[in-house]
């Protein structure tokens, strides 16, 4: 097929279609939280060594929250992936023989092995905490 084939209106139908599809796989869902969003999206995308994901979901779902990244720093988080390793990880109820404690993970300082993620538990509109199903790595004690 040539470009002489297409109909006038396809590359704009294509350029929605594309644009649905990016949405689809890129923006946070309805209620999802921040963690659970940078945990979907690190999962597909890896990290950029930034703030890459937490700072799209602001700017989509809060952007009046402009101490973000300050809050994120201050729990050790620089980047989307230390937002696991310093900042939250699944809360203990997650945790099962098939998913290794991931207290042996942060002995050796690597990242924690991962865990099939469940169902973001919700959070409300413009929301940037974490849902329930995340703990503060400082009180999980490790
Ligand atoms: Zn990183
Ligand atoms: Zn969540």
């Amino acid at each position: 097929m040539t470009n002489l084939d297409l109909d006038p209106g396809t590359p704009d139908t294509w350029d929605r279609m594309l644009r649905a599809f990016t949405a689809e796989l890129m923006d946070p869902r309805s209620g999802e939280c921040l963690i659970c969003y940078v945990a979907r999206m690190l999962d597909s995308f890896g990290c950029d060594t930034h703030l890459r994901f937490a700072s799209r979901f602001r700017d989509l779902t809060a952007p009046a929250a402009v101490a973000l990244e300050g809050r994120l720093h201050r729990a050790g988080a620089c980047c989307d992936c230390e937002i696991f390793l310093n900042g939250w990880w699944l809360d203990q109820r997650f945790w099962s023989a098939t998913s290794p404690p991931a207290r042996a993970a942060a002995d050796t300082g690597a990242t924690p092995p991962p865990v099939p993620l469940p169902r973001c538990a919700g959070v409300g509109r413009g929301s940037t905490q974490a849902c329930s199903n995340w703990a503060r790595r400082d009180r999980l004690g490790w």
